[in-house]
């Protein structure tokens, strides 16, 4: 089981790991761990701001882990206006 990351410092933030409803601290690359009997994991781009969804056949027991977080371009330091 994963532990309540709550109350920790983020760093680089990768290996954080987030359940369904919960607001997605960064944009990037996250692993998802569904129920192994349903699918294997697999790799989706979440929006900084955005709430994790619960899956449609494992619900709440999906993870999201933080793979690899990347600032949206937007935000980006050479790109805003
Ligand atoms: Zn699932």
């Amino acid at each position: 089981m994963a532990r309540s990351s709550s109350g920790q410092v983020f760093k680089s933030g990768e290996g954080q790991v987030f359940k369904p409803g919960e607001e997605c601290p960064i944009s990037g690359v996250y692993r998802v761990v569904h129920d192994p009997a349903h699918t294997k994991e697999h790799e989706v781009t979440c929006v900084y701001g955005e709430k994790f969804p619960p899956c449609n056949n494992c619900g709440d027991h999906v993870r999201f882990v933080l793979e690899r977080g990347a600032h949206h371009v937007d935000v980006d330091d050479n790109f805003k206006m």
